[in-house]
């Protein structure tokens, strides 16, 4: 039984024990016993590594401002909300989203939401420089050219309908590129898409609207002008 369903059935019975025996106040002070064991994920939101003006002309000031100060920071926000309300026990959260399928949908999207942006912020910066290395040579050895690399992701990222993600990812040594709906990562059990998130792009509208409109497409190409690609190599193994 995984941990949230044996938790909630540890308390229940507790509880169920408890209230018929010595009546309610007691077991309600079991039942905070038996749950301070358990040291419960919760998400923080990372502080943004550069300014939000930092990413002109790719990604426009006001977008960087809401995105992160409002739109990621809900997420955070919403999904602790959710594992305090739902009693979601999990440490890590790698367990967390191990387990997505046991998850409520708030739980999953606002979970999805914390952590993908997380991993956007760190795997952009000012002025890229096309990679290097073993990064060029994973991408060179799998997609045959960088430019070939780029065009599938980008056909990943404009070909995904409605909010979702385009990825790179690692799945057993084999660099894949795919995209998910709505805020599901490759790190989630339900996901069809999975592996080590390399490299992430949000193609939600809330991602590039304000400056980009409906030209998905431009914000696309204009992004790979502030990629990481120090950060893919941290996570390349
Ligand atoms: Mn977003």
């Amino acid at each position: 039984m995984k941990n949230i369903n044996r938790r909630k059935f540890v308390n229940q019975s507790l509880k169920a024990t408890a209230f018929t025996v010595i009546g309610s106040q007691l077991a309600s002070n079991v039942a905070l016993a038996e749950e301070a064991p358990f040291a419960a994920l919760q998400f923080s939101q990372i502080a943004l590594p550069y300014a939000t003006n930092a990413l002109e002309p790719s990604i426009d000031t006001l977008t960087m401002e809401i995105h992160y100060g409002k739109h990621h920071a809900a997420y955070i926000k919403i999904v602790n909300d959710a594992i305090a309300a739902e009693n979601i026990s999990f440490a890590t959260e790698k367990d967390f989203f191990a387990n997505t399928s046991q998850l409520s949908a708030k739980a999953r999207n606002n979970g999805g939401g914390a952590w993908n942006h997380n991993f956007f912020w760190q795997v952009m910066k000012p002025g890229s420089v096309t990679p290097t290395g073993k990064v060029a040579d994973a991408i060179n050895g799998t997609f045959g050219s960088f430019d070939k690399f780029k065009e599938q992701f980008t056909q990943a990222a404009i070909t995904r309908f409605g909010s979702g993600w385009a990825w790179l990812v690692n799945d057993g040594n084999t660099l894949k590129i795919g995209s998910t709906p709505n805020q599901d990562n490759p790190l989630m059990d339900i996901s069809d898409m999975k592996g080590t998130p390399l490299l992430a792009l949000d193609v939600w509208e809330h991602a590039y609207y304000l400056k980009y409109q409906n030209k998905r497409n431009e914000y696309v190409a204009n992004w790979w002008s502030v990629v990481n690609w120090d950060e893919v190599a941290k996570r390349l193994n």
